[in-house]
């Protein structure tokens, strides 16, 4: 049974909560405005959090700046071991943290767990790449030298998330950031910022327990006016954006005016194709949770399905059967499938994409529309739909944070590919196929042109392990695993000489 109040209190959340948290200070100023969060579970008020003001966030940056001196000096390997005991921390938190956010969030129960987990498995792999930060030593063309590069810390990392993945995003950032030596300021979401209350409560017991500067975790409540300051400060040396492509351009540009360094990971329009070699079943399963799962609201959410023409009917038949068994409702129930969208605001972004998408010429197989009555009453809950389109319509070029999912019909896999990579995002793609020909093709250079290609798996549900990100207007920036931590770091090439001669590069003669 979910309990609310003791989830908050279990984190130390109360009724009103500071505008920032770093490891001098919390709290927040007389002028700083109080935001009610309200669930889109149930629509009630959960609790009340201040904004930070521009001084605080000054403040909470200068902190950092303070903290970034000690912390680098820490070894490598024992700070892979202060994150390792966040990792058991958020193993004894996993059940309440989860819950906390399917209830701020709304996405279900499952999910949310799941969404901890993620955290969990990057506090082990940060622990790993703890002791893994390499550099190569190279030959040097003179003799008598040695020549090799070291990997350093950058100092302050920004981190801004948004509020689909409210937690999972900043852990990938800042276990990799801190085992690098990196202090980090985290702005999260000003829809999702308890959870974010939540984590800075569990980080900041493992570091008072280990005798830590809490300022090597900064947390500022804020919505853009915040992100946007910390773009344009220069303590900040990497400015780690998860958001929209709107929001990622805004981000870069300011940043692009310091010279800073920006790692962006941005919106997606993922398609599956489904050639008349795949096996249907995996298809529509990898399909349906590509497409409702989170109610539409992952990066990574199935929205095109390219299906070849001999399997089209087929295939479309058992996409309307599979959709008429999806249970919508309170996600922290463990039996529906699908929550609520985030907010009202979402709601109508979905309704005006589907009166879009109508007047553009698609046709709606499985229709949308808002749910209303007892259990609905936040009025975010809304019917997955799916719509028989063209690629090239304006609405289907353009990513709506919703379950809208749109068919497309295919002659040859070439032209499935094209029509794959005719869209300005490029995060995850997948082909559903048994046949080797076919998956190859997808997967060379002449394939997807997207971040993630899967075969016979659908494009949402990354594991930590692999580096995460997306090409052209998704941000071209790569997180979590293989060799992401490189963003973290600054690459310095060192030359020693070690003999008694100063010979010069190239055979340059300067006698004096
Ligand atoms: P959003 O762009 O509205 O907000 C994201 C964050 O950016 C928030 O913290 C917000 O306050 C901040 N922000 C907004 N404008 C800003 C500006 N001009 N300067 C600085 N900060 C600013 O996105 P959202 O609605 O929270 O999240 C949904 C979007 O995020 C979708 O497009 C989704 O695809 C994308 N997303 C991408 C990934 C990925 O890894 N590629 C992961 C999760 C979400």
């Amino acid at each position: 049974k979910f309990d609310v109040g003791e989830v908050l209190s279990h984190f130390n959340i109360n009724e009103t909560n500071p505008a920032f948290s770093t490891g001098k200070n919390a709290g927040s100023s007389a002028d700083a405005e109080a935001r009610a969060i309200t669930s889109p579970v149930d629509g009630l008020k959960i609790a009340t959090v201040q904004m930070a003001t521009a001084a605080e966030y000054h403040a909470v940056a200068e902190q950092a700046v303070i903290a970034a001196k000690s912390w680098r000096g820490l070894p490598a390997p024992k700070r892979g071991d202060i994150i390792r005991q966040i990792g058991l921390a958020l193993r004894e938190n996993k059940d309440m943290l989860g819950k906390l956010v399917s209830y701020e969030m709304g996405k279900s129960l499952q999910e949310g767990w799941g969404e901890v987990q993620e955290m969990i498995d990057i506090c082990d792999f940060a622990v790993g790449i703890s002791r893994q930060l390499y550099g190569l030593t190279m030959h040097s063309e003179r003799p008598g030298h040695r020549m090799y590069e070291q990997y350093h810390p950058l100092g302050v990392v920004g981190i801004i998330s948004a509020f689909n993945f409210p937690v999972a995003v900043w852990s990938w950032n800042a276990m990799l950031a801190w085992v690098c030596g990196n202090v980090c300021i985290w702005k999260p979401s000003e829809k999702t910022p308890l959870t974010a209350l939540a984590c800075q409560h569990i980080v900041q017991q493992v570091f008072a327990e280990n005798d830590i500067d809490e300022g090597v975790s900064c947390l500022v409540i804020g919505d853009r006016a915040i992100g946007e300051l910390m773009a344009a400060d220069h303590r900040v040396a990497l400015v780690s954006a998860t958001g929209s492509t709107r929001m990622g351009k805004a981000v870069a540009a300011t940043v692009a005016q310091r010279l800073g360094k920006c790692l962006l990971e941005l919106g997606g329009n993922n398609a599956i194709i489904i050639t008349e070699n795949a096996s249907l079943d995996i298809a529509l399963v990898g399909a349906v949770f590509g497409a409702v799962g989170t109610a539409g609201q992952r990066c990574t959410t199935t929205r095109r399905l390219i299906i070849h023409e001999s399997i089209y009917e087929q295939f479309k038949q058992k996409l309307v059967s599979a959709y008429g068994q999806i249970q919508i409702g309170n996600p922290l129930d463990e039996h529906n499938h699908m929550g609520p969208l985030i907010d009202k605001y979402a709601v109508n972004a979905y309704l005006n994409s589907i009166e879009q998408c109508k007047a553009q010429g698609g046709k709606f197989i499985v229709e949308g529309g808002v749910l209303e009555g007892p259990g609905f009453e936040s009025g975010c809950y809304v019917k997955p739909c799916i719509a028989e389109v063209e690629n090239h319509f304006a609405i289907v070029q353009h990513e709506t944070f919703a379950p809208i999912l749109y068919l497309i019909r295919y002659h040859t896999l070439d032209e499935a590919i094209e029509l794959q990579n005719a869209v300005p995002q490029g995060l995850s793609s997948a082909i559903m196929t048994n046949n080797l020909r076919e998956a190859e093709q997808f997967l060379s250079f002449a394939g997807s042109d997207c971040g993630i290609a899967n075969v016979n798996i659908g494009t949402s549900g990354a594991e930590i392990g692999g580096a995460f990100g997306g090409e052209k207007e998704t941000g071209g920036g790569r997180e979590s695993g293989s060799d992401a931590w490189k963003a973290y770091m600054r690459r310095q090439t060192n030359t020693i000489n070690y003999s008694t001669q100063l010979p010069l590069a190239q055979g340059i003669k300067f006698d004096l």
